[in-house]
């Protein structure tokens, strides 16, 4: 009788942890789109643009948007400079017959 409780609470125990786990994980899955929806949604330019080390894990391949347009870039449309920004091929040809520089960080090309 006395085994047959201390089973039921501990299988009780057990369920909690279970469940608390569950919720945490799927609050942090939450949170990780609301991040990735944030960036997609034009923060890309201030976070890459300021200092020099703050986008040095910056992934080319990012879906940071063209900081010109500010449009989605996509893979066909993509130029990368130096500095590792991308913008779409026809907004930074645009932009470099007036200002040889990136229109991120203002790196010369
Ligand atoms: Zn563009
Ligand atoms: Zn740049």
């Amino acid at each position: 009788m006395l085994g047959q409780m201390v089973f039921a609470s501990t299988a009780l125990g057990l369920f909690t942890v279970v469940a608390i786990g569950v919720m945490v994980y799927m609050n942090y899955q939450q949170q990780q789109q609301q991040t990735q929806q944030t960036r997609a949604g034009g923060l890309g330019r201030r976070r890459y643009c300021v200092g020099s080390d703050e986008w040095k894990g910056y992934d080319p391949l990012d879906s940071a948007p063209c900081s010109i347009c500010q449009d989605e870039i996509g893979e066909s449309q993509r130029y990368t400079l130096s500095c590792k920004h991308s913008f779409h091929s026809e907004c930074i040809m645009a932009w470099i017959r007036n200002k040889l520089e990136c229109p991120n960080c203002r790196k010369a090309l």
